[in-house]
């Protein structure tokens, strides 16, 4: 399975992940982005690619 880490204080909230995201593991909460649904993750990386704050981290695990 897939550890997804979402630095918040990089996170500006704009939603790229969340919207990105083909397993609807992220969603938004009070302003950033969380990994609500961890279990779902794929591990395609592409909320890594598509974050411009380089936010997030995904590790297998
Ligand atoms: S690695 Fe892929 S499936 Fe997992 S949270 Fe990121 S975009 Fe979603």
């Amino acid at each position: 399975m897939w550890q997804i880490d979402i630095d918040v204080d990089k996170c500006t909230g704009d939603e790229e992940c969340v919207n990105a995201c083909p397993a609807s593991v992220l969603e938004m909460q009070d302003g950033h982005a969380v990994a609500a649904e961890p279990d779902e993750c794929l591990g395609c990386e592409t909320c890594v690619e598509v974050c411009p704050e380089g936010a997030i981290t995904v590790t297998e695990v």
